[in-house]
Formats: structure tokens, sequence, C-alpha cells
């Protein structure tokens, strides 16, 4: 089958185009562009798929080498895509594989000045930047291309998307969610009495838990292909390939879920807020990987759950937080993307002009959280939620980084990031950049939290009880001087409006050794903007 698969590749890789596919081109009339994020033919319609239309896949150059991606990130693209085309080659489906150097808009324009004769169907784009793209295609060859509404997610974005611009919030989202799919509901009431499980899912874990580990994932010859290509081509850009463990295929990811729901899930809810230092994964499910490219689907992955909850194989608190994630958290932003781009693309609420920490490209640093977590992200190209939040965008938050930058970063760096996921997470919810339409607060903490949920501060060379002086936690005096500088922010909010009374109670000296100790330390930290 490999061969095969090669042979297939060597043939579709060639460009120009072999004589046999010319041929295959020339007798189809209709085709169907499958974008990298959209690998799975049941959720495009069937009279189109009846159509037995040319699948054409682009390679772009121009996307792969936007920014420096982590090596995994463009692997799994690339990867999955190349696999995903051959299976629907096996299918009886004919397919292209389009190189281009340019855009994937410019490439598939290309495409149909040269082949007259094709009418092009696409679904479309989740992400702003391809979707323009495609409809400017759409504009200039108005007879010839036609769009498919983009069928990857549960919810309508026409029935919320104005009522989140107005400030609809998550909870009531979720909650409609649940009632229009079933998920979890009891009649007409939520499942176990209640619509939510946070407070039995904030559990610091215990020593001697176990953690099992995910299987592994041998590269194929595909997969070492494109690995050796972008170890050629791009042997600058982030992170490294060495541990690449990602499913590149449906059956095997698939197999990483059934995996997740028979050993993690199960305590997946009581942990999930947990850090413990060399564990990047605890029992996090870590298939966004795959929900975001299609390969595995919304619905399943909470069917799943579901039913791993009625066999009795995980407690309510550990599914309803999983199922949560997927159509409470990811539909809602998915949403949120929708209203409120692309002028959210330059929020920064706080006004940070700062470039990125140095220590977000090499993860070299003393602050032993943030070691740990870009560590993760070098070698996996992945870190798990909380990480992300209390360590990653809190410190960002904390030393006057510009929003802008970490977005990028994030966007780059992470596997699982295209821009509809991945940017209001951080400009929404992580930095408040938005200025408080996503979240109702900044996110940022001092030590103490990151003590209670880690096991980062043991091995660190601060000590996370001291608030000032040499050894002190940075995040103890950062935090501080953070709640003085925006005060508005906070003493609008009634929740931590206590912080800046806290802070006003302290006494004149101690606030002025704060001021000192976090400028000393904004203005010390080593920074740079891109890799
Ligand atoms: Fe992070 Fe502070 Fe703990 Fe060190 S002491 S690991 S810097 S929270």
């Amino acid at each position: 089958m490999l061969e095969t698969a090669r042979q297939f590749l060597q043939q579709i890789d060639n460009f120009p185009i072999s004589p046999q596919l010319e041929n295959i081109i020339k007798n189809s009339i209709h085709a169907l562009f499958i974008l990298h994020d959209q690998l799975n033919l049941a959720v495009f319609p069937p009279e189109v798929l009846a159509q037995k239309p040319l699948l054409i896949f682009v390679e772009s150059q121009d996307y792969a080498i936007a920014l420096p991606h982590h090596k995994q990130k463009l692997v799994y693209i690339l990867s999955a895509q190349r696999h995903f085309a051959i299976a629907c080659h096996q299918q009886g489906f004919p397919v292209l594989n389009l190189f281009t150097t340019d855009s994937h808009g410019a490439g598939l324009a290309d495409f149909l000045q040269q082949h007259p004769h094709i009418q092009l169907s696409y679904m479309q784009p989740s992400e702003w930047d391809t979707r323009s793209q495609m409809a400017d295609l759409a504009q200039r060859y108005a007879d010839r291309v036609t769009s498919i509404a983009n069928q990857f997610f549960i919810a309508d974005v026409d029935q919320f998307k104005s009522k989140i611009k107005k400030g609809y919030r998550l909870e009531t989202f979720y909650r409609e969610l649940r009632k229009q799919t079933g998920y979890l509901m009891d009649g007409k009431q939520p499942l176990g009495g209640k619509w939510n499980y946070d407070k039995e899912n904030r559990k610091s874990l215990p020593k001697n838990v176990s953690i099992p580990a995910i299987p592994a994932m041998a590269a194929d010859e595909i997969t070492q292909e494109v690995i050796d290509l972008v170890n050629t081509y791009l042997p600058q850009n982030f992170g490294t390939l060495q541990h690449f463990n990602y499913a590149v295929t449906r059956d095997r990811a698939l197999h990483l879920a059934q995996d997740f729901i028979t050993h993690r899930l199960a305590n997946f809810g009581a942990y999930e807020d947990a850090i413990k230092t060399g564990e990047p994964f605890l029992f996090h499910s870590v298939l966004s990987i795959y929900l975001n490219n299609g390969l595995l689907l919304p619905q399943e992955l909470c069917e799943m759950a579901l039913a791993a909850y009625q066999q009795n194989l995980a407690p309510l608190n550990s599914v309803e937080g999983f199922i949560r994630q997927i159509l409470g958290w990811r539909e809602y932003i998915r949403i949120y993307y929708e209203a409120q781009m692309p002028t959210v693309r330059y929020a920064n609420y706080f006004q940070f002009h700062l470039a990125l920490p140095q220590l977000y490209w090499d993860a070299q640093t003393d602050l032993y959280c943030l070691h740990d977590a870009v560590s993760n992200v070098i070698k996996h190209g992945y870190s798990h939620h909380i990480q992300r939040l209390m360590v990653l965008s809190n410190f960002s938050n904390l030393t006057n980084t510009d929003p802008q930058q970490l977005n990028h970063w994030f966007y780059l760096a992470y596997v699982d990031a295209y821009e509809w996921v991945e940017l209001p997470n951080v400009l929404g919810m992580s930095t408040f950049a938005d200025g408080g339409i996503l979240a109702s607060k900044p996110y940022v903490s001092g030590g103490n939290y990151i003590n209670k949920m880690s096991n980062c501060c043991a091995q660190c060379r601060y000590d996370v009880k001291a608030k000032i002086g040499e050894d002190a936690c940075p995040f103890n005096y950062l935090y501080w001087h953070f709640v003085d500088r925006h005060r508005d922010s906070f003493a609008e909010n009634g929740r931590v409006s206590l912080m800046v009374n806290v802070y006003d109670q302290k006494s004149a000296a101690e606030q002025e050794a704060i001021r000192d100790a976090a400028d000393n330390f904004i203005n010390a930290l080593p920074r740079q903007a891109s890799k």
C-alpha cells in the first residue's frame, strides 16, 4: 500500500502535472478544492461528491513560509493532507496535488485559467485570509466557482453571531447548544442536575498518580518524506522534529480518541487545571489537533464521551468538562471570530508594545514554570490549555508584552493552531486585548496559584512565598504591579476588585519596592520579536 502511495505521490507531486493526470483533468468538469483543515469527506454534500469531482489539494509555499511555523505543525499539515489525498484516490476520486509558490487562491486561479472548462466548488475556509482569497476567486470566476457552507462545526453561525457581538456569554451559549443537541440532557434539565462541574475540576495532581502514555505513532514513509522536506528547506523554523508523534490519518486519530476515552477521560475533569513538570499531556485528550483539521468531527467526540459515561467508564464531571471544551468553548470562540474579525486582529486594550520575551523561542529562563511550558512547545508543538493560560499568557500580560506578538507566537508554535481558534483564545481570553468582549477580566495571577496547581515551584530557583527580594518569585511582584497600573480594569470587576483594595492596604514602602522590582525585571528581560 505504501509503495502504491509513494508512486501516486510522485505522480501528483511533479509539476507540471503528468500526461496521465492532464488527461484526467481534461475529462473532468467538476472539481472540488479541499483545504488542509477540511480532511473529511463525510461533511461534504453527497450531491457534490456524487459527481466524482477532481479533488484538488493545494500545497502553498506562501502559507507555509508566512511565519516560521513549528516544524511539527508543517509536517502534520502536509503529511495529513497527503495521506488524505491518497485515501481519496483509493476511494476512486481523481486527485490533483497542486503545488504553488503563491497562496492557495492564486494557485487555484492559475489552475482555472489554464483549464477553462472546469467548474470549481469549495467549502468556506475557517480562516479569514484563505476565505478572502477564495471570495476573490469566486468573484473573478463568478460563473465557475461555487462555495459550500462550512460543515465542520456544530453551531449555526447566523443564529449566534450578532448575539455574541453584543456580549452573549459562553455559559448561556453552551446551555443553548446542550438543549439543541440533547447532549448531557435529561429531558429539559441538565444531566445530573448541574450545567457545569467546574468546582470539581480544579484539583491539584496527587504525587503518585499514574499518567497513561499516549500511544506511539511511528512516522511512515510519507511522513518521513515530509520530515526530510521540512528539515532540508526550513531548518531554522521553530521547534524540533525528534518527538513527532501525531496521527496523520483518520484511522489513527480515531485510535487515539478511543485511547483517550478508555485511559484518560475518567481523570481528565478533576485534573484539567493541573500542571506537572515533564508531563506535557497529563490527562488531556490532545485531540484538538485532529478536530481542527477535520480528521475527527466534534459530534463524534462528544458522542464517544457520552457513551463512556453511559458505560460507567468516566464520571460526569469529566465527561461534562470534555464536552464543554468542544460544544461550549470551541464552538463559541469560532463564532466570536466570525463576529469580531477583522478588527480584533489589531486589538491591544492595554497598549502593550514590548517585544516577545526571548525565552518564548528558546526556553532559556530560570523561571521554571516558563522553562517547562516552553520546552513542551519546542518538543511537541503543544502544551495543554492551563500552561497556555496560567503560565505563558499570564507572563506575557505581566511583562507588558505586545499581545499581537504573543498571538503570532501561539499561531506559529502550536500544531493545533488555526487563526479562528487561536486568535480568540489569545486576544480575547488570555490577554484581554479586546477590552473585555470575550473575558470578564484580564487573566493574571501571582506565583501562589501556579504553586497550588503545579509542582514547578519546588524545582525553581525562586521562592514562590517571597514577595520582594532577589529570590522572590517574579510573578508575585509583577502581579501586584499589574493590579496597580491597571486598577481601572480590576476595579470595575466585582470578582477581582478586591485585589485593588488589598494592594492599596500595602505600605508605601512595600508598594515602592513592588514598583521597582517589577520595572527592573521588565526592563531587563531579553526580548526578540520573531525568530
Ligand atoms: Fe514559576 Fe514563581 Fe513557581 Fe518559579 S517560583 S516556578 S517563577 S511560579
